[in-house]
């Protein structure tokens, strides 16, 4: 997921997530032995994700020479932003 946009209820960007990981633990665990050549076992687990995103205004500043404009500019000229911002960026 990294470097996907960080969108709010209303559909908005907010952020850009730089890093994400997942943590599975075993909860639960039972084994059910019905004859010597059936087993069954069942196991609950709990999985956690956990990720890191960078707030839209720490990066909506940065100039970008390839694209030659913000990144702010950048996302509205291809209409991925619908810019209802507060902040001048
Ligand atoms: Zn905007």
């Amino acid at each position: 997921m990294s470097g996907t946009c960080l969108i709010d209820e209303g559909y908005q960007i907010r952020g850009v997530v730089i890093g994400n990981s997942k943590d599975e633990v075993n909860v639960f665990t039972k084994t059910t032995v019905e004859d010597e050549e059936k087993k069954v076992i069942v196991m609950t687990n709990e999985t956690m994700y956990i990720g890191l995103a960078i707030d839209k205004t720490k990066i909506f500043n940065i100039q970008s020479e390839k694209m030659g404009m913000t990144i702010h500019e950048y996302l509205i000229k291809n209409k991925l932003h619908k810019c209802s911002c507060n902040t001048k960026f």
